[in-house]
């Protein structure tokens, strides 16, 4: 039996004996998963309001015991009330609890991942990356202020509401950091492990790491943005691992030639091996590169003013098109030159500067085969011809 029929039918359990999560909500398809969870869409059945379920499972042996896990719910629960004011942070409505599941109802993102955008939109620009920044490093500089330390900032639980505004969320690793504490534990995705997490987990006497390990992620996601790959990526995770705590990245892809210096300023100051010369999220708000708001409005103003003159210049231009000449091609103009009045006219009076000596001012008559078309005996080159070796000459000197 997999996990999701085990889940099921525990749940189908849960349904017939009356828990209340299905009382109030209809069930619908999956979002997410997790290691013992399943995040699934449900409907409230009176105000027919969609919202996120996650349903974790607290009966898997092979991950931690039920008591622990359910501790580990609780935590979770109790963490988010403490912060779901925040506009960047996910909402928790409401949590059931049964022997074998907790389920904690969200608000819905519809939008899905951070990663799914930047895997639809393989980079982002660095206007659209500000705006996450900000508002990521908003929900930490808040998370932090009380005390709160993530440990799982990534892509994959950065999600994004109907209006694409972020939402933090995944607070399964997060605790309230206590100096009394050594934090050694190895928590999160590998790719966003901050130096001295490693250090303090791999080797003897290393100091405990703290809040900073956020802002290390941060920086990860940051980097991740821009250039569209993360900065510290191997096949094997050893030499992975060896890089992070080495600090050691590249800005040398051609996807950092038109990065400006700002935001290249602040991933460095993300990306500090040190914790202790870290940026955090407050020093990070008044970076450069998150503060060009007036960078932006400037911005806006000009392509608006640019707009407005690229609207007015084509109603003007459509405005003339019943005056304007009509373009001609080079190969009409080459063969049929005459088609044109405007050309007849000039490859005319040209012929006439040219031959007018040939005709009596007033012999009409003589005038008018000045122009004729058909060869006659003897005359060579054809005047037909004349016509396309002047109109090849016009062409040539314009
Ligand atoms: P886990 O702790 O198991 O990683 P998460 O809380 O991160 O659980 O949820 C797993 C996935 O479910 C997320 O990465 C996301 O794709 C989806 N998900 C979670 N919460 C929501 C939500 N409120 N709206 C939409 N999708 C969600
Ligand atoms: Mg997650």
């Amino acid at each position: 039996m997999t996990f999701e029929e085990i889940a099921d039918s525990l749940l189908e359990g849960s349904k017939s004996s009356g828990c209340p999560f299905y009382e109030k909500y209809e069930p619908y398809e999956i979002l997410g998963r997790g290691l013992c969870s399943v995040v699934r869409k449900c409907v409230e059945k009176t105000t027919k309001t969609p919202y996120a379920v996650k349903i974790i499972d607290l009966t898997r042996k092979d991950n931690l015991q039920a008591t622990e896990q359910r501790e580990a719910g609780y935590n979770e629960i109790r963490l988010l009330k403490q912060c779901s004011d925040h506009p960047y942070i996910i909402t928790l409505h409401e949590a059931f609890e049964t022997p074998a599941f907790l389920f904690l109802v969200f608000e819905l993102c519809p939008n899905g991942e951070l990663f799914d955008l930047l895997t639809q939109k393989v980079r982002l620009s660095e206007k659209r990356a500000r705006v996450i920044m900000r508002q990521l490093l908003e929900s930490i500089a808040f998370l932090h202020s009380k005390g709160i330390m993530h440990r799982d900032i990534k892509c994959e639980n950065i999600l994004l509401s109907d209006s694409c505004d972020i939402r933090l969320s995944d607070f399964g690793f997060a605790t309230v950091y206590d100096k009394n504490v050594i934090y050694k534990e190895l928590l999160g995705t590998p790719g966003y492990l901050s130096p001295e997490m490693l250090k303090a987990n791999s080797y003897e006497n290393q100091p405990s790491y703290g809040l900073a390990i956020d802002m290390w992620a941060c920086g990860v996601v940051l980097y991740t943005l821009i250039a569209g790959s993360p900065p510290f990526y191997n096949r094997k995770t050893i030499y992975m691992l060896r890089d992070i705590m080495n600090g050691k990245y590249t800005f040398s892809g051609a996807e950092w030639e038109d990065v400006s210096s700002e935001c290249k300023e602040l991933v460095e100051r993300m990306l500090c091996v040190d914790p202790t010369k870290r940026i955090t999220a407050h020093e990070a708000l008044q970076q450069r590169f998150l503060q060009s708001t007036d960078t932006v409005q400037i911005r806006t103003a000009v392509s608006r003013v640019k707009s407005v003159f690229h609207a007015i210049r084509a109603i003007i231009r459509m405005r003339r098109l019943s005056r304007t000449p009509q373009p001609i091609c080079k190969q009409t103009l080459s063969t049929k030159p005459y088609k044109h009045k405007a050309l007849r006219k000039l490859i005319d009076s040209s012929a006439y500067n040219l031959y007018g000596h040939w005709v009596q001012r007033t012999d009409e008559q003589n005038r008018a085969a000045l122009f004729q078309c058909f060869l006659k005996p003897h005359q060579a080159p054809s005047l037909k011809r004349r016509h396309r070796l002047l109109s090849d000459s016009q062409l040539t000197s314009q």
